[in-house]
């Protein structure tokens, strides 16, 4: 069972060209309406703002209130904020509070958040990267509020999520794992970054790296850490702009790619943590294989299971294992 979360409040942040524009989330959706998923999305109510200053300091989400009332504009050269922009990133991390709530009241095994802004570059107090309020770390806190100690992150966007490791790499009972390409946008996510507590694991990769490399790193790098770790919850940023079609990186990942990476994450969860993933939005800019690898993601969290917590055979999708790292 799954739950898919939206925030229609995505389309009122949107600015003339940029790459960050309300067509990929209605793209994903619409990708997911004509497969045979069988999904709907529902709204979610914006984050309780006590969640959100658990993440950010108070006086930066004033801040961006103040900027979206005044008209909006640029934050930086890439980040922009318009009058409805908060909103959308309110409702955002809202839809991750509701994926985690529904997930640890046993509602479902699975959410997906399919909402924008994305959040993993925002920090405690400074928007980037096209990412206002970080979704991914308020849902954390959201976990928190339920009892949930030990919780994963892991990161497969292609850009490293700076402001989700700067959150949590002081608290050893969150694990914080990203592949990126690297040297890339934000600068940050060097092998030698690894917390306070070796609770966080990034693997930088470089441009071309393709899908062996890619899952190799996952299956043989993060995979034994994270076994190690014994998460209660896996919290998953899913940026898909590691797709080879992606015009902004080049880490030429396919649609199928990503079906085994999610593979993996579910086999994880099942193993550690109940069964249980909360999946957020983050990047991907190429609406096709947007639309195409949630619905992969989507399709092995749904379906190529049995009944309850058993572990998937994944064997059928190891076949990169010959071209991976160690
Ligand atoms: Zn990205």
């Amino acid at each position: 069972m799954i739950a898919l979360l939206a925030n229609p409040e995505q389309i009122g942040h949107r600015s003339e060209s940029h790459p960050e524009r309300p067509e990929r989330v209605t793209a994903i959706l619409e990708a997911i309406k004509t497969s045979s998923l069988g999904l709907a999305p529902e709204p979610a109510p914006p984050a309780p703002e006590a969640l959100i200053h658990r993440v950010h300091d108070p006086s930066y989400v004033a801040m961006l209130d103040r900027a979206a009332s005044s008209g909006g504009g640029f934050l930086d050269p890439d980040t922009y904020i318009t009058p409805l922009s908060m909103l959308a990133a309110r409702s955002a991390a809202g839809a991750l509070v509701e994926g985690v709530n529904r997930v640890l009241e046993g509602k479902v095994k699975h959410a997906f958040a399919v909402v924008r802004p994305p959040g993993h570059h925002a920090e405690h107090a400074q928007a980037m990267g096209f990412c206002l309020i970080n979704n991914i770390a308020v849902g954390l806190m959201a976990a928190r509020e339920k009892g949930i100690r030990r919780i994963a992150v892991l990161d497969f966007d292609v850009h490293h999520g700076n402001g989700t490791q700067h959150s949590f790499e002081n608290d050893p009972e969150v694990f914080y794992a990203s592949t990126h390409q690297y040297p890339y946008y934000p600068g940050t996510g060097g092998a030698g970054e690894r917390g306070a507590h070796g609770n966080v694991l990034n693997v930088p990769l470089a441009s071309g790296t393709g899908d062996a490399l890619f899952l190799g790193a996952w299956e043989k790098k993060i995979g034994p850490a994270l076994t190690a770790f014994r998460p209660e919850l896996l919290l998953v940023s899913a940026g898909f702009d590691a797709h080879e079609d992606d015009p902004l990186a080049g880490l030429e990942i396919t649609t199928e790619g990503y079906r085994t990476l999610a593979t993996l994450i579910k086999g994880w969860a099942i193993d550690h943590a109940g069964g249980r993933t909360v999946w957020a939005l983050e990047g991907g800019y190429n609406l096709r294989a947007l639309g195409d690898s949630t619905v992969a993601c989507l399709e092995v969290l749904m379906h190529n299971t049995t009944e309850g917590d058993q572990r998937v055979d994944t064997a059928g999708d190891r076949r990169y294992n010959s071209g991976s790292p160690d």
